[in-house]
């Protein structure tokens, strides 16, 4: 039988993964006439079908895997369903599909008469590049964060002496004011399994270097420097083809808090909401809470704070309002209507969508970045480790964003109600702000722009990608 052209994507095993390489295969099925397959473990392939509505063409495949081969507790294939200390193992388990994979290429060649149009995969499946070289398949990395993390992740894993002794350095090519603290490094993890985890993701980084190009969920002209420094790096094509849609996506729990956010932020005027929240995976202090929740109350500014057990707690657990948070905070601002609490997980989306709401304090994890950007609503930065410290940099740069700044990486109450007086207390760096956030949203839509007059350059920059995958088929011979 000869089918249609087949794209396959293969995320890595985490949500913040699973998500964009979701909106990618999505982006794609509209827009190209292939067929689109994802590859993953079954309780992943699982969780993309429960998210995917019943009218998809998008083919879901698992390959098989058996967590408890690896060590791993059982119902456990990616990494939120994991504590920190396991995630190693499952990195490692990722590279024991290599086999299976290959077979699932060649039965689907079998099955579509020719091989597929090309792999897209995860920058930490870098080991999917030389099945296709093997194979003669043209391949793509698809990198999920920014590319200002990406080039400084890249530099440092490949590169390790780039790494010098000093607390604060600056990287090679990009601007004076990026600086980088050794604090702020993923290379700096000193857990027991930051050697294996270095050689993982160095081997993978060095093999992600024989794709054939990289895909980013990003813009051409808001992260010029960090595509460019990559692809001076890499020496490969760069498509910058974000950011994608996520809102069709089904999240990963159910928002019984959104009805109650909605109304409490109807109830508020146009911008006068902050809205905190750390993502989910990331957790502060039970004395950073404290210091938190003093400087929310004493800003006086209305909030809604996502609220999770502090670091050192189960997630799972109930929450302890009594310990964490100070005595009588809940009933204060409740009663005041100054703030809310959300448990756990809140409708994200929706609340940074809501005229209410004014500023988003924010761990910058990059997903939540793009959800900011993309409403143009300013941003008071509290990121904790790696990319998130260099996301924070970028909305710096960009001017939509303050970083709350402390003693090493504690924050007192007096630096945050600084910044968001700063942000939210109608003062002209506030103001600045909301004016460049709201030139940014422009920005962006320019690049996803499909009609009427030029297409924008995300649009373009996936058109090059498919006609670079084609033409490399026709090179090969392979016209079928
Ligand atoms: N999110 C949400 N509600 C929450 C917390 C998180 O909807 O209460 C979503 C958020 O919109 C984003 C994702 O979860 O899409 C978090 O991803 P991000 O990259 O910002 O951070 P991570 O959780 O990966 O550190």
């Amino acid at each position: 039988m000869n089918g249609r052209d087949r794209i396959i994507l293969f995320p890595f095993m985490a949500q913040g993964h699973l998500i964009p390489f979701l909106a990618l295969a999505t982006h794609l099925e509209h827009r190209t006439g292939y067929t689109i397959t994802i590859v993953n473990t079954p309780l992943n392939i699982k969780t993309l079908k429960s998210s995917l509505p019943p009218t998809t063409t998008i083919h879901l495949v698992s390959l098989p895997f058996n967590g408890s081969d690896h060590s791993l507790p059982p119902n456990s294939e990616s990494t939120d369903a994991l504590p920190h200390h396991l995630l190693p193992r499952l990195y490692h388990s990722s590279q024991t599909l290599q086999p299976s994979f290959e077979n699932l290429i060649s039965t689907l060649t079998n099955q579509d008469g020719h091989p597929p149009l090309c792999i897209i995969s995860d920058m930490f499946l870098g080991w999917t590049v030389q099945i296709a070289n093997r194979l003669g398949i043209f391949h793509s990395i698809f990198i999920t964060g920014g590319a200002h993390g990406a080039s400084i992740d890249f530099t440092l894993y490949l590169d390790p002496n780039s790494q010098p002794d000093s607390a604060e350095f600056q990287l090679p090519g990009f601007p004076d004011s990026f600086r980088v603290h050794r604090s702020q490094l993923k290379i700096a993890d000193d857990s027991s399994d930051s050697d294996s985890m270095f050689r993982f993701i160095h081997l993978q980084f060095n093999l992600c270097l024989s794709s054939d190009g990289f895909l980013f969920n990003t813009v051409e002209e808001m992260e010029k420097i960090g595509l460019e420094y990559f692809r001076k790096k890499t020496n490969r094509p760069v498509w910058a083809i974000g950011l994608l849609k996520n809102e069709g996506i089904a999240r990963k729990a159910i928002d019984v808090s959104a009805g109650r956010c909605i109304s409490w932020l109807d109830f508020h005027r146009p911008n006068s909401v902050l809205y905190v929240s750390f993502g989910s995976q990331n957790t502060i202090s039970v004395s950073q809470m404290m210091e938190l929740a003093m400087g929310l109350e004493s800003s006086g500014t209305k909030f809604i704070w996502v609220v999770r057990a502090p670091h050192g707690f189960d997630v799972d657990g109930e929450f302890r309002t009594e310990e964490w948070l100070p005595e009588g905070f809940e009933e204060r601002i409740t009663e005041r209507k100054q703030g809310m609490l959300v448990k756990r997980w809140a409708p994200q989306l929706e609340i940074l969508s809501h005229g209410s709401t004014g500023g988003f304090l924010s761990h910058c994890g990059w997903n939540s970045t793009v959800e900011s950007l993309r409403r143009g609503v300013p941003v008071i930065g509290w990121p904790m480790s790696a990319e998130q410290f260099y996301n924070a940099k970028m909305m710096e740069e960009l001017g939509v964003c303050v970083v709350g700044r402390g003693e090493g990486m504690e924050i007192g109450r007096s630096e945050v109600v600084r910044v968001i007086e700063m942000v939210m207390g109608g003062k002209e760096k506030g103001e600045e702000m909301k004016r460049k956030g709201l030139k940014v949203k422009e920005m962006i839509e320019e690049a996803v722009r499909e009609d009427g007059g030029s297409l924008g350059s995300s649009v373009k920059a996936l058109g090059d990608f498919v006609m670079a995958a084609v033409s490399s088929k026709k090179m090969i011979g392979g016209d079928f």
